[in-house]
């Protein structure tokens, strides 16, 4: 057995990269288990709307992110049926004051390493690859976790462990916490593909509303990579999915004259989900272990660095003695409030917009969009927005 950590986080996804940030900053050690070789690479969040961006700013990372993102203002509604194209400048929806007043567009994966890059510069932080987590006990002292690893199975002990492991978490499992919610009876299919959508008026990110060959089209950063997210019947295997791609493009994409290329595409399954309690005893859970929603707002992994931030500040505070175990509550009921009211309502409105079928309610979507770009003034604030998904502050 090892000596008795301080923090165990599993999981070095994006969220669980943060939160070590956060703790190790505030002078915290902490160990980041990752069941994989590397960071995952596979293609999904790329869009970090300013909350985002604020998180990165005061973790010290926001320089590195500036050099390989790609920022952007724009978003567009489109409507397939009629073609009807309605372009809106994010930033008139932004007060003047506004210190990020962009979206950033870059892979998570490339966060993930950012974070990772500043991480293991402080003393105490650790990240260690090929350690998969398979059990876990607690006791009123420590946690000890049973894990995978090259050699064999080995044992973490740590005073707190922190559950970052993603959807599928193997630590929420283990707490024997039920997901509760539920899942979208279509599935989605994210494919990667270079084509020239910013020569036919795309901006970096885009709606495409139809009540069948709905999309969402971004763009992944500064190179011409895009990413067309669209929906699929869930009981079609898989490489009929695959099969089926090249039909959804024609009705998707605005010419097929010059081809494209697909780099990757990734059918999944998509939910609405969130754990009764972000915390047991000893063991907390942040992103996606704790909460899931369909990714068409992009709230999935916006909602899960505030978590991150958020459990930094109240673990850190507990630990040096500045705050009782009690704040740890508080975090987990005010991030499981977020979700339920703020959240999974605003993702799953995102995808009724999207896939509307009432020609009436998509012509009353379309003339909201025509709204703001007529009256800005009369915009929907987008700091209203960013301030219900960072919630109260931790009070630390
Ligand atoms: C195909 C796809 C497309 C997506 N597109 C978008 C999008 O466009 N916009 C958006 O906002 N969100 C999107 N999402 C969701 C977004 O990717 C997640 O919200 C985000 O990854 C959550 O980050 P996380 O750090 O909580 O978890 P993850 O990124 O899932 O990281 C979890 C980590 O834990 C590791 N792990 C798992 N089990 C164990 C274990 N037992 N022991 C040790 N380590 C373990 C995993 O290997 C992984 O590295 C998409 C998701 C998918 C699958």
């Amino acid at each position: 057995m090892n000596p008795v950590e301080e923090v165990v986080i599993v999981g070095a996804g994006p969220v669980g990269f943060l939160a070590a940030l956060g703790l190790a900053r505030s002078g915290i050690p902490v160990t980041l288990l990752e069941a994989g070789a590397a960071i995952m690479e596979s293609p999904r969040a790329s869009i970090y709307f300013p909350t985002t961006v604020k998180v990165l700013d005061q973790l010290g990372v926001l320089d590195d992110a500036l050099e390989i993102g790609l920022k952007n203002l724009f978003f567009s509604f489109r409507v397939l049926e009629t073609g009807e194209v309605v372009m809106v400048d994010t930033t008139t929806s932004m007060p003047p004051d506004e210190p990020y007043p962009y979206n950033l567009h870059f892979g998570q994966h490339l966060l993930a390493a950012i974070v990772m890059k500043h991480l293991v510069r402080l003393p105490g932080a650790r990240v260690l690859f090929n350690q998969k987590v398979v059990g876990l006990q607690q006791d009123a002292s420590a946690v000890t976790l049973d894990v995978d690893a090259p050699e064999g199975r080995v044992q973490f002990r740590a005073r707190w462990v922190v559950g970052t492991d993603g959807a599928g978490s193997t630590v929420r499992q283990l707490l024997g916490l039920p997901f509760e919610g539920h899942t979208w009876p279509d599935r989605f299919v994210a494919t990667n593909v270079r084509y020239p959508f910013g020569d036919y008026g795309f901006a970096p990110a885009n709606m495409v509303a139809d009540p069948v060959n709905w999309a969402v089209v971004a763009r992944l950063g500064r190179e011409n990579l895009w990413r067309v997210t669209y929906g699929e019947d869930a009981t079609l295997p898989e490489d009929e999915v695959q099969r089926r791609i090249p039909d959804h493009y024609r009705a998707i994409l605005p010419s097929m004259d010059e081809g494209y290329e697909v780099i990757a595409s990734s059918p999944y399954r998509v939910h609405e989900r969130c754990v009764p309690d972000f915390r047991i005893g000893r063991v907390l859970l942040a992103g996606d272990a704790a909460h899931v929603c369909n990714p068409c707002g992009g709230m999935g992994l916006t909602s899960g660095v505030i978590d991150a931030r958020a459990l930094a500040q109240v673990l850190s505070a507990v630990m040096h003695g500045r705050a009782e175990e009690s704040l740890l509550d508080f975090y987990s009921a005010e991030r499981r409030r977020v979700y339920h009211e703020v959240t999974s309502p605003v993702a799953t409105e995102f995808k009724r917009r999207l896939s509307e079928k009432d020609p009436v309610q998509r012509e009353a979507d379309a003339r909201m969009f025509r709204a703001i770009v007529e009256n800005p003034k009369a915009a929907p604030q987008s700091a209203s927005l960013s301030a219900q998904i960072e919630g109260r502050p931790m009070p630390v």
